[in-house]
């Protein structure tokens, strides 16, 4: 799932500008699994924002609403009415989300209330990780199910830096080296020989870095 952080408090009401109604626009699906930017969050923010403008002697007035999912326009026309009656919106929703609101929305200022931070995997509770960069084209059949492209800190495709020390990658001993753990995972399948084949370059193309994407699907088309 996406992973995404509240932005701190203070830049979040820097975003306010000279608008009187604001709404607080939350996501109930990747950023209410990771705390961010659900029903709860976007209660949590209205109050300290209500708070802030109670100290300050303002005369904002905040709105609280959720979403099932920004990044649907059927679920984002629930929330018409309350944008239509707000003079900007902070959305709590990933970047697509916010994306999605703004386009929606045209003459609605929509601001960023989260930092999207990564597709990631929920380690423990408060902890998540980084697992995929969606490059477009999966090596993970030949990695183990652990991906080098996020995981490696170099996105190495054919084995390790040499620089890893205990297992650990040489940017910090925090991080697990990559191909480490594709080194144990394929000896421990008996697979350890296929480590010695040599991966072609990559095709980057279908990643970010050949410009933004799109997926066609002329089958589900109508
Ligand atoms: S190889 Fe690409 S698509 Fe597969 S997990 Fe890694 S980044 Fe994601
Ligand atoms: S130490 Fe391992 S994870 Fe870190 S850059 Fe080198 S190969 Fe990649």
């Amino acid at each position: 799932m996406i992973k995404a952080q509240q932005k701190p408090f203070d830049e979040i009401r820097g975003m306010l500008g000279n608008a009187k109604n604001v709404l607080i626009l939350g996501c109930g699906t990747c950023v209410t699994i990771c705390f961010a930017g659900g029903e709860k969050e976007v209660a949590i923010l209205a109050s300290l924002l209500r708070m802030a403008e109670d100290i300050d002697n303002g005369d904002r007035q905040f709105r609280e609403h959720t979403v099932k999912r920004q990044c649907e326009w059927e679920f984002l026309d629930g929330a018409a009415e309350e944008v239509k009656n707000a003079d900007l919106v902070v959305s709590l929703a990933c970047g697509i989300g916010v994306q999605a609101t703004a386009q929606r929305y045209p003459d609605k200022p929509v601001v960023p209330g989260v930092n999207t931070s990564f597709l990631g995997l929920i380690l423990e509770q408060g902890i998540w990780s980084e697992r995929c960069v969606a490059c477009g084209n999966c090596v993970l059949d030949k990695t183990g199910g652990i991906c080098p492209v996020a995981r490696c800190s170099k996105s190495l495709l054919n084995g390790p830096c040499g620089g890893s020390v205990g297992g650990k990658c040489e940017i910090s001993p925090e991080v697990d080296c990559a191909w480490q753990l594709i080194h144990d995972k394929l000896t421990a399948a008996g697979r350890a020989e296929e480590l010695e084949e040599i991966t072609p370059p990559k095709d980057w193309r279908t990643s970010q870095s050949g410009g933004p994407r799109k997926i066609v699907r002329e089958d589900l088309r109508v």
